[in-house]
């Protein structure tokens, strides 16, 4: 049984949708308790106090009371806003698509610290600088925290390592690489082409830092073969693709 009471705690607000024709609905990655639903009320009244400090893509300092079914916001306030996030229509798409993708990804009321100080400096990266390279870091790091790693070392099947010339496949059904020969036409089916190229450039974007990742120089045609295989990669993860990622690879090709 949940224990009942006040909590305060760092949370970012990741979605809010309407509840009741003055309440919101909040979806929050705390640091305290992880990903949590609650309720702030008479938000949506413009003479709200609360309003300031329940904005999607804000970081704030909340008083949250635990009840059984949902939290709700008692006091908040903004700590830090995205600001330039609100002036750039491709900035607005990445936040969202980040946001939905802790919101689908992360497991309810699991706290790991690790991954909310990766939700904030992935906010914090795309308030700077959009790009796809930084959205396929963010994937890749948050997917390594989650412990939704695919086996990049060799063929996941028979254990081949893979040299010049030969040709590689992405299984996201097997969590990994797959030789030519371990390729079967069942397997097929989620497989991607995949390149060493575009498993060093993997490798690298999960160790470098978010804020270098943007020096990083990959060709076109890497960087979409990489982009194929983590999308649906996410895709088999989550059973289901993202809305907003459809948005958001669009808007990155203008
Ligand atoms: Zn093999």
């Amino acid at each position: 049984m949940k224990s009942l009471g006040l909590y305060r705690t760092d949370a970012i607000v990741i979605r809010s949708r309407k509840y009741s024709e003055a309440d919101s609905l909040l979806t929050l990655l705390t640091e305290k308790k992880g990903k949590v639903q609650a309720i702030a009320k008479g938000v949506r009244k413009t003479n709200s106090r609360l309003r300031g400090g329940v904005q999607v893509f804000t970081l704030n300092d909340m008083l949250l009371y635990q009840g059984r079914n949902l939290d709700t916001v008692t006091q908040s306030l903004c700590k830090e806003a995205f600001t330039p996030l609100h002036d750039d229509i491709k900035a607005v798409t990445a936040a969202s698509y980040w946001c939905e993708l802790l919101d689908k990804i992360i497991p309810s009321e699991e706290r790991d610290a690790t991954v909310f100080h990766l939700a904030l400096a992935g906010l914090h990266v795309l308030s700077i600088e959009t790009s796809e390279l930084v959205i396929r870091a963010l994937e890749i790091k948050l997917l390594t925290i989650l412990g939704y790693k695919p086996y990049l070392e060799g063929c996941t099947s028979c254990g081949k390592e893979f040299q010049e010339k030969d040709i590689i496949s992405f299984s996201t059904a097997q969590g990994g690489l797959l030789c030519l020969s371990c390729s079967t036409s069942e397997v097929k089916k989620y497989s991607y082409p995949f390149t060493l190229e575009a498993i060093a450039v993997w490798k690298q974007l999960l160790r470098m830092e978010l804020h270098k990742v943007n020096r990083m120089k990959i060709k076109p045609a890497c960087m979409s073969i990489l982009g194929k295989a983590l999308d649906e990669f996410i895709i088999m993860q989550l059973d289901y693709p993202l809305k907003s990622k459809a948005v958001l690879n669009t808007m990155l090709q203008m």
